[in-house]
């Protein structure tokens, strides 16, 4: 059997492994294909590929877009799009540059709170990419702040929390577009992340179907077996593409591991071939 992980994280986001590493590691794992699915950016891709192609891994260009629909928040993952495609990179931009403002004002929110932290200090936790919160989180473990990356996310950094501060997010339905539009299927990430309701999942993706959305990210470490069965379920009966991932962000989520590590998360890659399949029916339009 072929295994794949189609959601992972590299240090061009929030992961701790450059791309190259993450390629090797996966690799060392015995996945036969991955996808690099950073946030917000398709910066790390070029990386990916080429030591994909060194290390005989198939790299899917990929992408995880935060975005909103009324009062929820979401994850759109993005697979198959032209990483250097113009128009979404120009999209992107407005996304970053409200990241480095966020930034900003999360660091004045802990520095009015007593705790002594600089953009400069910040800027050491992420060399080649964006800089999020769980770099921000790892500045107030080593500064002692907190005892664990948690505790930073619980007393500070989660949305209500002490420091947080919100940054733009385009709809859910420009997000699929914008996939679209450079050639990636649109995928919802951990839909239990969005809403914990089964009613409002089921809701939900017949919404973001209508706008485009193409599959359910059917198979996560934070999906029980009983969930990940009704998942898939509602997945097929609309006729979308079931995928998985393990969202693996090296040490910034210690626990989580690449899938086939964990043998509750094996992800067969015929749910590949289906994703493929698809993306060559969608180019041949
Ligand atoms: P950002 O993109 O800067 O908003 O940060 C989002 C990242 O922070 C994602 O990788 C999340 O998984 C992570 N994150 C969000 N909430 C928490 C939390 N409560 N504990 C740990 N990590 C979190
Ligand atoms: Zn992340
Ligand atoms: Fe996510
Ligand atoms: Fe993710």
């Amino acid at each position: 059997m072929k295994y794949i992980d189609l959601h992972t994280h590299s240090s061009y986001s929030d992961g701790t492994m450059r791309p190259a590493t993450l390629i090797d590691h996966a690799k060392q794992a015995g996945l036969s294909a991955i996808a690099l699915t950073d946030h917000d950016t398709m910066a790390g891709v070029p990386e990916a590929m080429a030591r994909g192609l060194e290390q005989g891994v198939e790299v899917i260009p990929g992408i995880e877009i935060s975005s909103r629909h009324n009062d929820m928040f979401m994850h759109i993952l993005g697979y198959g799009l032209q990483h250097d495609d113009p128009t979404l990179k120009d999209r992107l931009t407005k996304i970053q540059e409200s990241r480095s403002g966020r930034n900003r004002r999360i660091i004045s929110k802990l520095c009015k709170l007593g705790i002594k932290v600089t953009m400069a200090d910040l800027k050491i936790y992420s060399k080649e990419g964006q800089t999020g919160r769980p770099h921000i989180a790892r500045l107030l473990l080593d500064k002692k702040v907190v005892r664990t990356l948690h505790e930073a996310f619980s007393r500070y950094l989660r949305r209500g929390g002490r420091a947080y501060a919100d940054r733009f997010r385009y709809e859910a339905g420009a997000a699929i577009n914008m996939i679209q539009e450079a050639g990636g299927l649109a995928i919802l990430a951990h839909p239990l992340s969005t809403t914990p309701r089964l009613s409002g999942i089921r809701e939900l993706v017949k919404t973001l179907q209508d706008m485009g959305l193409a599959g359910v990210e059917v198979y996560y470490p934070a999906h029980s077996p009983g969930l990940t069965k009704i998942l898939k379920q509602v997945t097929l009966e609309n006729k979308m593409l079931v995928t998985g991932g393990s969202d693996f962000h090296g040490d910034n989520k210690p626990d989580i591991t690449l899938s086939l590590a964990r043998e509750q998360l094996s992800i067969p890659y015929s749910l590949l071939v289906e994703i493929k399949k698809q993306l060559e029916r969608q180019s041949g339009l």
